[in-house]
């Protein structure tokens, strides 16, 4: 087939799939990188048009706007790259050196006998740099659970770059044909995989950007927007696990949940952006509270839980006391309530109920765990607030 009609057909189908990308940009903002890639399709449809007209001639300037349309619809990819990365900053830095480098390149070629070889390699040689800085990034970058797309990506951005350097060294040995008359299938070949490189590479960002969502909704839906943690379904489901696990292994693991005490006090008396407040200052005390294999989580109000692995009731206890401790401090951070009360000091309780599980007993589920976790937690409310009830499933004690 000749090289200018696989260019127009290109054309054709880059132009239908940039409106395609540019109507998902603007109908899902949560797609990262797909208005980049629809600004790649653009300009690498823009290049295949201005290479049919010049594929048989070789035109100086047109040349030129062809090839660096080309190597500029592979610096938007990058672009789309970093943004699917979440990269801080998404400027092109080394993408724009090549671009200057491929005008001013152009300009010392102007006058060569060989500006359409000279181009051809300059183009190839810029186009696999550009390529290969994008694999580097998706390899960088690679963010959990997207193994499959990224190096689907990464395996055509290098192969497309192995392309272009070979090819480079052939047109500068063998040279490139410009008559019309004579087939040329370097030329040909080249377009098709240019074309090829784009249209796959669009189905590796499609592919990314799907798993990227995906993972943003199942975070979505496993965090407590408020606090950040773990809510009530993600929480059971980490527990499920644990139990799963010791109930093999014969570990010990331990579930601390606890409320605060008379909070519709402070929401009254505060405002509930003041509350908000204290809710998030005792997550954070939470979190300095416990080490870091624990799992934490909101299980609805002001009511919140924590999972302990490898922790026997002792353990749990230390961990209830320290939190206890720490979360009296948080009423005299609080700018509304230091405002209202001035140095008078007020302290924020909490009710805590603690459950130990001692491993190998198939019969018990997290469900009964978390039940005697919660009727411990209402014992000590029952007991007077401002406690610690633990009970464990062979004893229960009281503190
Ligand atoms: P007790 O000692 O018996 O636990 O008394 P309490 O006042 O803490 O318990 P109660 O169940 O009567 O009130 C809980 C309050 O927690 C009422 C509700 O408005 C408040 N609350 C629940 N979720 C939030 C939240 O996300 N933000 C704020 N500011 N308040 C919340
Ligand atoms: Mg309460
Ligand atoms: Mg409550």
């Amino acid at each position: 087939m000749e090289t200018h009609i696989i260019l127009l057909v290109g054309s054709i189908l880059l132009s239908g799939g940039c409106i395609g990308l540019m109507i998902v940009r603007l109908t899902n903002p949560f797609f990262q990188g797909v208005g980049w890639l629809g600004a790649s399709f653009a300009s690498g449809a823009l290049a295949a048009v201005v290479f049919a007209v010049v594929v048989d001639q070789g035109k100086g300037f047109l040349l030129l706007v062809a090839d660096a349309l080309i190597l500029l619809a592979f610096v938007l990819l990058h672009v789309c790259f970093l943004e699917l990365s979440e990269s801080e900053s998404i400027v092109p830095r080394l993408g724009i050196a090549l671009l200057i480098a491929q005008v001013l390149s152009y300009f010392f070629y102007l006058h060569a006998h060989e500006l359409r070889q000279l181009s051809a390699v300059t183009l190839g040689l810029l186009v696999a740099v550009q390529a290969s800085e994008s694999a580097l990034l998706l390899k960088n970058t690679n963010q959990k659970g997207m193994d499959a797309p990224v190096w689907f990506n990464i395996a055509l951005l290098l192969g497309f770059a192995a392309f272009n350097l070979v090819r480079s060294a052939i047109v500068l040995v063998v040279g490139t044909s410009a008559s019309p008359q004579l087939p040329n299938p370097l030329q040909a070949t080249a377009a098709v995989v240019f074309l090829g490189a784009g249209i796959g590479l669009g189905f590796g960002v499609f592919w990314m950007g799907g798993h990227q969502i995906r993972q943003k909704l199942e975070h979505l839906a496993s965090i407590d927007p408020l606090t950040g943690i773990y809510n009530r379904r993600s929480f059971i489901a980490l527990c499920e696990q644990e139990l799963l696990r010791t109930s093999r292994s014969g570990e010990v693991f331990s579930l601390i949940m606890f409320d605060l005490d008379h909070f519709k006090k402070i929401n009254d008396r505060y405002g509930h952006r003041a509350g908000d407040q204290v809710l998030c200052a005792v997550v954070e005390k939470l979190r300095n509270s416990v080490r870091n294999i624990d799992i934490v989580g909101r299980w609805g109000g002001e009511e919140f839980v924590a999972l302990l692995p490898k922790a026997n009731s002792d353990a749990a206890l230390i961990v209830a006391r320290r939190l206890r401790h720490h979360v009296d401090s948080i009423a005299m951070a609080n700018p509304k309530m230091r405002e209202i009360e001035g140095e008078s000091a007020i302290t924020i309780t909490l009710s805590i109920g603690v459950a130990t599980y001692f491993g190998h007993d198939p019969t018990i589920t997290i469900h009964d765990l978390l039940h005697q976790c919660d009727s411990a937690m209402y014992q000590a409310k029952a007991d007077g607030r401002n406690r610690i009830v633990a009970v464990d499933s062979q004893l229960a004690l009281s503190h």
